[in-house]
């Protein structure tokens, strides 16, 4: 049929690989239309992820840390919680977020097509919403439809007390029991979250440490913590089955170190996400998508049919927001005619746990795996001033150069606040830092970032002892 809409550029998923792209576009004086199904813009990590986890984090931060005030003479007594003013301060967070976003797109022209997008052709895409199609017609698509949690066949998925993270971010209730199905960054974060405002939480992980795929040392920090936090953490152990009760949901272990049945008022499922390749009809365009749900892309994002692109979740791991933010702009450079492309040396890693973990470019593991040759410097926290100060000693900062060259191929920090200290280590390594560039630099006394410097001063062998 005849299109309802012409546009230069269409971006289909507006979460922070598709908003981005389209600001972008609409930057570059391209005509923009941005497809998503959902009212409010910002996707799984403005509505359901990074932003509403962060804010409750902040918070049983906060309510950990003044109980530890206790050893400076400062006591706070027992915190009680609104549960209802708590979500309400979350849901706020996100909103302020969402809200700032649909004034940007008004800002830069973007057209906003609300409903489910469908590829009709390889130029036309058909919206549907409250039963009113409309037809796009477009030069050029930019995918970003993103991905979703995994759910677990033969579990009872419709049960209620069955959650995903999604629901875990709801903040329905505190449960008295809970299991977390998944030692990864998103089961952590939750379990950090229940465990703090009073439920039991339990967490099973079917590897034989957390946070599969980062280095074992920058666990253990949290891990020590976590144990005392948490009533069990349970490794090499599976989940066999989940009973639906009406006591409770009833699991069942697999495993070594299997536990006897157990019943919890909640469960939830934290095992990974799976990309949304397969709910936009991508093969009436001609692109391809795996059997996972995965689209293939060039540097430039190009799938395989050239005036189409895809970024974000749905191109591949990491799942990251970041990572869908400079893949975004990369498509939108591509279409404008600039030559941009994906090329990072490293994508970076956090968990926003307590301590938190944050790690990029090549980790001890995998050198150790695949035999590269490198040099490590690690500076324990115990030796800062200011981890101590703040009662955080716990930390580790971990520095990996090549022995020849001398530049920095990976870093990983353990500790409170690493999220924010792996950025300098990030830029040393786009830059070409080495241990002398780094260590020369003068970082500000009394900081935790002052680790990175120390630690690269030691792998220089002029370790100093400035406390
Ligand atoms: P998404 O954010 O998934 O957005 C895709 C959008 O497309 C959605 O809004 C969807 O409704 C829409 N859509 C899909 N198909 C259609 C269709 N057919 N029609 C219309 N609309 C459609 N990452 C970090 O970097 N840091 C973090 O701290 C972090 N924390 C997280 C915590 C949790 C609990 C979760 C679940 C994820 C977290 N992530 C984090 C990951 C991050 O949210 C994702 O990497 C990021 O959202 C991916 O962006 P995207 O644009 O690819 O897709």
């Amino acid at each position: 049929g005849v299109a309802d809409i012409r546009t230069q550029v269409l971006v289909l998923g507006a979460g922070p690989g598709g908003y981005s792209a389209a600001f972008r576009a609409a930057d570059l004086g391209m005509s923009v239309v941005l497809v998503e199904k959902y009212a409010d813009l910002g996707g799984v990590c403005l509505n359901v992820g990074c932003i509403p986890s962060k804010a409750l984090l902040h918070t049983v931060d906060i309510i950990n840390e003044a109980a530890e005030l206790e050893a400076m003479g400062v006591s706070f007594g027992k915190p009680s919680v609104d549960l209802d003013k708590l979500r309400a301060g979350k849901d706020r967070v996100v909103k302020k977020l969402t809200g700032g976003l649909a004034q940007m797109a008004r800002m830069r022209k973007v057209q906003i097509v609300r409903g489910w997008g469908q590829f009709q052709s390889p130029k036309t895409l058909s919206v549907e919403a409250e039963g009113q199609q409309t037809l796009i017609e477009f030069d050029h698509c930019i995918i970003a439809c993103g991905s979703s949690a995994v759910q677990i066949p033969g579990f009872p998925n419709d049960d209620p007390r069955l959650i995903d993270s999604t629901g875990a971010l709801a903040l329905e209730d505190i449960p008295r029991r809970m299991l977390i199905i998944g030692g990864g960054i998103i089961g952590l974060e939750m379990a950090t979250v229940y465990s703090t405002l009073g439920s039991r939480v339990d967490i099973v992980e079917l590897q034989d440490g957390l946070i599969p795929g980062c280095d074992r040392d920058l666990v253990k920090p949290l891990q020590k913590r976590l144990d005392k936090q948490v009533n069990r953490i349970l490794l090499k152990t599976s989940v066999e089955s989940i009973k639906a009760l009406k006591s409770g949901l009833k699991v069942s272990f697999a495993g070594d170190n299997a536990p006897e049945d157990t019943t919890y008022d909640k469960v939830l499922v934290a095992v990974g996400r799976r990309p949304n390749g397969h709910q936009i009809n991508a093969a009436a365009a001609g692109v391809e998508v795996d059997q996972r749900g995965f689209i293939a892309v060039d540097q430039h994002m190009r799938t395989n049919v050239p005036h189409i692109f895809a970024i974000g979740d749905v191109v591949g791991n990491p799942m990251l927001a970041h990572k869908a933010t400079h893949e975004a702009h990369v498509a939108a450079e591509v279409i404008a005619g600039l030559p941009a492309m994906f090329d990072p040396l490293t994508i970076p890693s956090v968990a926003y746990t307590d301590p938190e973990v944050a790690w990029m470019g090549l980790t001890e593991t995998e050198a150790k795996e695949k035999g590269i040759r490198y040099e490590k410097s690690v500076f324990p926290w115990a030796a800062s001033g200011r981890a101590i100060g703040v009662g955080r000693d716990e930390g580790m900062t971990k520095l990996l150069f090549d022995p020849d060259t001398r530049r920095i191929l990976g870093a990983g920090i353990v500790g409170v606040n690493a999220g924010e200290l792996i950025g300098e280590t990030v830029l040393a390594l786009e830059m070409g830092a080495d241990a002398e560039d780094i260590g020369l630099t003068i970082h500000p006394h009394p900081t935790l970032n002052e680790s990175i410097g120390l630690a690269a001063e030691a792998a220089e062998g002029s370790c100093t002892d400035l406390p």
